[in-house]
């Protein structure tokens, strides 16, 4: 054993000295317009200096140390890596082959395999960071704890493990299924807790497989096959000891929430978020805003079941609940932002296609009479916040992770912009240049 550590010593010494001797080398990126998440004024012809994983300088006036590694992005412009705070990565996308049956007929390792093929995608969109909220098998955490290790390219995940709320809800994975298919009644691994008891032992299920957040379904859905999309589902007072249980844990809860009592409920409860959103009224905009709560309105799968609907691409009883709150839903996004509520971009990706997220911000824009700055901000810094991340992400910032993007053009005249991300750096390594992957680079997988 001591030869074991002297020899390691011998090993180890050496290496620690040399870095002491070296700072890490320096990587200048040439902004030929910075947009830098927090809502201020584009700075022109910035340099933004890093330093391994983190931002060491960043301004109009910063010169370039000689010997540093110069990426010129000076014909476009920089943004923070995006935050997209509502994806499904693991699990078929709806319409992709026998999607409605893929739980029963495909593997939890499959599955989880097919969701790092959408972190990819993603992270090429240019979200660099991502709150997963509901994932059979704890593959989210899979994923994270993968890519974090540097396995898999794929952007940060937050995740929260298995989503879940009362039996027959939006949540309960079984809902539907005539109930001898599945020889029982499955509880919080189907995603089922009823009762107080049972949603306090849920939370803590949550926390000991490792989920940064707790997600519950506060309401019924639209993709659920048995529920009315505007019910509440939970208790105000099941709700009230999810939040304080996930709280004595440090953990946020976001809810699923469509309809008004239950979006209502929820917020009185004391949840951080209320995804969705769909049937607001002026009472619940004015007691989000009082308790601070953000929306996460996911728009863009709104827009996408919307369609499905039209087309005939949904099963009846789905494609008439998706239409039953559609336009309402646009509605609620408009009075949510006069109203002053808090807000951060979410699509619910997984309902479409993974990669596309980027569209979220037109549809701010267009819906929601968003200026490009705002809806910008609900992708970086407002989703860093509500992720309880911002010490690390969601502006160009020194002592932030370098996380980056570049776009061609000038999102702030034409938002669509945002949907062809030109550059992605993931915590200083580049992992998309010039409309390239580049993968692996000096830094690592990102
Ligand atoms: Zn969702």
């Amino acid at each position: 054993m001591r030869t074991f550590s002297r020899v390691l010593a011998a090993l180890v010494l050496p290496a620690a000295l040399l870095a002491q001797q070296a700072p890490p080398p320096v990587t200048a990126i040439k902004a030929g317009t910075l947009i830098d998440g927090t809502g201020g004024a584009p700075v022109k012809n910035a340099v933004i200096l890093i330093q391994g994983d983190r931002i060491t300088a960043v301004g109009a006036n910063v010169a370039i140390p000689r010997g540093a590694t110069v990426i010129d992005l000076s014909g476009e412009t920089v943004l923070p890596g995006f935050i997209d705070a509502h994806v499904h990565l693991v699990g078929r996308t709806i319409g992709d082959g026998d999607w409605q049956h893929s739980g029963l007929v495909e593997s939890p390792a499959e599955l989880a395999l097919l969701g790092a093929a959408h972190a990819q995608q993603t992270l090429e969109a240019g979200f660099t960071t991502v709150r997963v909220v509901g994932t059979p098998h704890f593959g989210d955490l899979a994923l994270r704890n993968a890519i974090n290790f540097g396995w898999l390219p794929g952007p940060r995940i937050v995740g929260a493990g298995i989503s879940f709320g009362i039996r027959g809800g939006h949540c309960d994975e079984t809902d539907g299924l005539w109930p001898g298919a599945l020889g029982e009644e499955h509880g919080i691994e189907a995603g089922v807790a009823n009762g107080e008891d049972e949603v306090r032992n849920a939370v803590r299920y949550m926390v000991k497989y490792g989920a940064d957040v707790i997600k519950i379904c506060a309401t019924g859905g639209v993709l659920s096959p048995t529920d009315s999309v505007g019910v509440q589902q939970y208790t105000e007072d099941e709700m009230r000891v999810i939040v304080q249980t996930a709280a004595m844990l440090d953990r946020r809860v976001a809810a699923h929430a469509h309809g008004t009592a239950g979006i209502k409920a929820a917020v009185r409860a004391g949840v951080t978020s209320i995804e969705h959103g769909s049937l607001l009224d002026s009472e619940a905009v004015a007691l989000m805003k009082e308790h601070s709560t953000y929306l996460v309105p996911t728009l863009l799968a709104g827009f996408t079941v919307e369609s499905l609907a039209n087309s005939k691409g949904l099963p009846p009883v789905i494609a008439a609940k998706a239409l039953q709150v559609a336009s309402r839903a646009r509605q609620s996004f408009k009075m949510a932002v006069a109203g002053g509520v808090k807000i951060a971009l979410g699509t619910d990706a997984g309902v479409m296609r993974h990669g596309t997220n980027g569209r979220e911000f037109e549809l701010m824009v267009r819906y929601g009479g968003m200026a490009p700055m705002q809806a910008i901000v609900a992708g970086t810094l407002s989703g860093a916040t509500l992720l309880g991340r911002d010490h690390d992400v969601g502006t160009v910032a020194v002592g932030k992770l370098a996380d980056l993007v570049a776009v061609k053009g000038d999102p702030l005249q034409d938002i669509a912009v945002l949907q062809r991300v030109d550059f992605v750096m993931k915590g200083g390594a580049v992992f998309k240049r010039d409309g390239q992957v580049v993968g692996r680079s000096a830094g690592g997988i990102p």
